[in-house]
């Protein structure tokens, strides 16, 4: 029980799992920093000893991003943790950065990690589906695949924990549920483009304790240097799976399936993963304003450059004009008539800003 809340985590009996309290502390953590309470973890789930001394420096990190969360305090009995299961981990949801990760260690990495109740929640029967069509890649490399489910995102969203603050959390927790001595997280973003973000090359180590070892892997390369390694495999280009929206299927529509769809048009590649060709319009509908987001237009306006195509050259180069004029309009809009059109847009999109506003971000830009 985590306050009121039952939290859980199903993974198939062929593994064990960890008694200690790390998960714990790794679902807990962003939930108690917003309310300033400290964490008292029971005596039959001991804290890493390891895990605490990093939980200290994590949230002079995260504090130090959003003072919003505050440094709190935490009790309980210490232990060394130890492995639970034998060979190493990565997670992978068949997306980019996972499939990289995949490929780059295929000789040392064992099995992969896709969890339910992460990205989407899915009900079981249709869990067991998306698995098959994962399996598809991991079999295909000799690798096992682990399912789990958790209702951790649901336990984050009571807490207001935003998706972009609590993912690198729930991923550690998972990870130190099936205590592999080495698990890797797939990075997202870059070394010289780093935000503040739930998974990130200064904190993901942190979270690791005695028993499993945390990697934040190749921040070195940006998305679209990984999506040229890996499409020579027809088998993982074909079975990308990048969407926001939709948990069975990319829905070709969503920011994130139309910037790689953008990476393979200019690569001059096809993958039956996505359900359509990309068109102009789709191009010109990006926006490009979100810092988190931006890095992905500018990595695939800079791909249409080495490759010299001219024609996506053109249509990003469209789509940068368009926001430019956007992000011009609501400044005079801001400076000289008082928010008049954005208070009149912001009316339309209520409920979803709504929604939004409540959930704490990395940082308080976000
Ligand atoms: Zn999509």
């Amino acid at each position: 029980m985590m306050d009121d809340f039952r939290l859980w985590f199903r993974v198939p009996s062929d593994y064990e799992v960890s008694p200690s309290g790390d998960m714990f502390i790794a679902a807990g953590l962003f939930p108690a920093m917003v309310s300033g309470d400290d964490i008292e973890i029971e005596s039959r789930g001991p804290i890493s000893s390891k895990l605490f001394t990093g939980i200290m420096r994590l949230q002079e990190i995260y504090h130090c991003w959003n003072p919003v969360l505050k440094k709190i305090g935490m009790h309980g009995k210490m232990s060394v943790s130890e492995p639970k299961n034998p060979g190493v981990a990565s997670f992978f949801s068949g997306g980019v950065d996972g499939a990289y990760t995949l490929l780059k260690h295929k000789e040392e990495i064992t099995h992969l990690i896709y969890i339910n109740g992460f990205d989407f929640e899915m009900k079981e029967e249709d869990f067991a589906k998306v698995i098959t069509s994962r399996r598809r890649v991991t079999d295909s490399l000799n690798k096992t695949l682990i399912p789990v489910s958790t209702n951790l995102n649901s336990f984050m969203a009571r807490n207001k924990i935003g998706s972009q603050l609590r993912y690198g959390s729930c991923l550690v927790s998972v990870a130190h549920l099936l205590g592999f001595p080495k698990t890797y997280i797939p990075s997202s973003q870059t070394y010289n483009n780093l935000q503040p973000n739930g998974s990130h090359p200064l904190t993901d180590p942190l979270w690791s304790n005695e028993a499993t070892e945390l990697i934040h892997d190749s921040a070195h390369l940006k998305r679209t240097e990984k999506t040229q390694l890996l499409i020579e495999n027809d088998v993982i280009r074909n079975n990308l799976f990048v969407c926001w929206e939709n948990p069975y299927q990319n829905c070709g529509k969503c920011p994130k399936c139309i910037r790689t769809m953008i990476t393979l048009k200019i690569l001059g590649v096809k993958s039956s993963a996505f359900p359509k060709d990309l068109s102009p319009r789709d191009i010109q509908r990006l926006r490009i304003e979100n810092k988190l987001h931006r890095p992905y237009f500018y990595q695939n306006l800079e791909l249409a450059k080495q490759k010299n195509n001219q024609k996506m050259l053109k249509a990003l180069k469209k789509a940068q004009r368009r926001n430019a004029i956007l992000l011009f309009i609501k400044d005079l809009d801001r400076r000289y008539l008082g928010e008049i059109m954005s208070r009149s847009v912001r009316y339309i999109k209520r409920r979803k800003a709504s929604n939004m506003a409540e959930r704490i971000m990395p940082s308080p830009e976000q």
